[in-house]
Formats: C-alpha cells, structure tokens, sequence
C-alpha cells in the first residue's frame, strides 16, 4: 500500500454481501408463513424525504422484504399520525415502522416515535432502543452507526484498546456510534462545535467518523498516518455535487482506510433498516 491511496470501504459492495444474505433470511421465514413487512410513513412533500423513502421501499423489495409506504399531506395533524402509527403497531403484517424525519413543524417528532412499539423500532429512535444500547441489551441500533460498525467489521478491523474520536453528537449518529464503538473496547472522544482543537483529538485518533454535516471538516493535515476514516456526511459541494464531511483526496493520501462519499455510509444505513426489519420479524416469529 502506497501512501498515495489509503483503501476504500466500499459500502455498496458490502451491501450487496449483506442483502444477499437478508434475501435468505426473508426466504426462509416466508417458509414458515411469515413474510417480514415494513412501513414507511412520509407526511409532507420534503423532496429529500421522497427520495430516501423511495430507495428504502426498492431495497425492501430487491431483499424479499414486504414493504408499504404511506404517504400523507402536510396538513396532517399530530393526532392522525399517531392513531396511524397505533394501528401499524397493531398490524401483524408489519414488523417494522419507519417515520421519514424531519416532520412538518406542527408534528412533535420525538411523541410520534415515542408512540412506536419498541419491539417494531427498526430505526432505533425511540428512547427504549437508545437505553438498550446504553446498558447493552438488545435492541434495534440506528441503522447509520450501526452500518459504520459493519464497514469497520469488514476490514476485521480490531477496535479494542484503539483510540476513536467521533465528530458530532446527534442522536441518530454521533452519540449511537460512540456507544458502539465503545461497546468494542475502544477508548471514545467525542467532538462537537464546542471543541477548540479539532485537530489536536483528530490527530490522536486511530478510527474517525465525522458526522457534522459540512464539507471538508476533516483535512489530511488534521489525520495520523494509517487511521481509519469513516464519512457519514451528506452535503453539496459548491459545484452541486453530492460529498461528505472528509476532504476525501486531501484525506486518502494520509489514512490507511476510508469510505468514499458517495458509495459508503449511505447504502450501509438503507442496508441496516433492512437487516433491523428481517431481525424484528424473526424476533417476532421466535426465532
Ligand atoms: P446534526 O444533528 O446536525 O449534528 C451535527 C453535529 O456536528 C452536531 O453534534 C454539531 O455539534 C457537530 N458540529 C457542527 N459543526 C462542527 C464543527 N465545526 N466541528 C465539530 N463538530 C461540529 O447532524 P446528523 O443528523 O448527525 O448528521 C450529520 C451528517 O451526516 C449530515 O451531513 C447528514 O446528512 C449525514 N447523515 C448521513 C447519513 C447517511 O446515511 N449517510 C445518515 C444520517 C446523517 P453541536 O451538537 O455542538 O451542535
């Protein structure tokens, strides 16, 4: 290996290993009469939102898992999606439920996910998953994290004793991912707009996974020769062109792995809604 190219993480690659063996799965429990179903449920017209509900309700259906997307207007009131939400709750058709974020502004997001049954949480954003993930106990993990820990598996990649330094604390990433990597034996430093020396915790770090959601937060000069880089962020750059938070051919002259953007996280999060719904229906079935 040359210090010109660290190697990639090819998330599309290690999605399609990773379907392949959901499609299985989905095979066998339709087998024993049950086939895995999720619900997507997208109140509004966030053109985003349409797009990643789109490809969700593709991979479902690529994978052998029964998928149905409800769409709803803007207008629909708080009250309405929650009786909808109760009633997929009770569906036994449905083993998953997905409520696309962000919600119109009149909709309380965190009530609305509250209201999920745990058990069918395949998103991992209700407080019972994170309190799972918390203490260790099984539970849905949030599918973007949780694909970071499958990308860093893929290269065997050992985390214990192994100094990880994550960029931002969100709820759905930041905070899951340094639990997971924690979980691992890693020692975790978080990092956030209050930081005042990105670089000097960056520059310790073994494994970093920047997600800020700004491009080029993370440069070559800020990177120990031989890390490991994982890029969550999803930005436009200024020529319109989809890129992450990791100035990638500044970055990939230093580190010793990395994921591209686009092509890394972003098809290992839509995976891991799969693996998460395919896991909830065999808990169900008892398997
Ligand atoms: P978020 O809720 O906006 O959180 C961003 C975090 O970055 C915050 O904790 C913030 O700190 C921190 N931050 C902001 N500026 C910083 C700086 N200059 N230095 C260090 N930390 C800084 O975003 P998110 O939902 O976690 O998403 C992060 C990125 O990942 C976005 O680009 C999003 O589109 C992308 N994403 C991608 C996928 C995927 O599938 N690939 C999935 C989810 C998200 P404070 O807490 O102090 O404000």
């Amino acid at each position: 290996m040359t210090q010109e190219s660290a190697r990639l993480i090819d998330g599309n690659a290690l999605s399609k290993q990773l379907r392949g063996a959901v499609a299985q799965r989905a095979t066998a429990l339709k087998a024993r009469g049950i086939t895995p179903g999720l619900a997507v449920i997208l109140v509004g017209d966030n053109p985003a939102s349409q797009v990643y509900v789109r490809n969700k309700v593709k991979a479902c259906e690529d994978s052998g898992i029964h998928s149905v997307l409800e769409k709803y207007d803007a207008s629909m009131t708080e009250a309405e999606l929650l009786a909808r939400v109760d009633a997929l709750n009770q569906d036994a058709s449905i083993h998953g439920i997905l409520v696309q974020l962000p919600l119109p502004a009149h909709i309380d997001a965190h009530k609305v996910i509250e209201a999920i049954s745990p058990a069918k949480d395949v998103d991992g954003f209700h407080v019972a998953s994170a309190g799972a993930l918390m203490v260790g106990q099984p539970g849905f993990w949030p599918c973007t994290p949780y694909g970071c820990m499958k990308m860093l598996e893929s290269i065997n990649y050992d985390l214990k004793g192994k100094h990880a330094v994550v960029i931002g604390r969100s709820n759905i990433v930041g905070k899951p991912m340094a639990l997971m990597l924690l979980q691992k034996n890693a020692t975790v430093t978080i990092c956030h707009s209050a930081t005042p020396d990105l670089k000097a915790m960056t520059l310790q770090a073994d494994v970093i996974v920047a997600a800020v959601g700004k491009q080029k937060v993370l440069t070559a000069d800020m990177v120990k020769p031989g890390a490991v880089v994982i890029d969550v962020g999803m930005n436009r750059n200024d020529e319109g062109k989809l890129c992450g938070d990791v100035d990638f051919e500044g970055v990939k002259t230093v580190a010793g792995y990395i994921t591209p953007v686009p092509g890394g996280v972003g098809p290992m999060t839509i995976t891991m809604l799969l693996v998460n719904t395919l896991e909830a229906a065999e808990r169900m079935a008892g398997s």
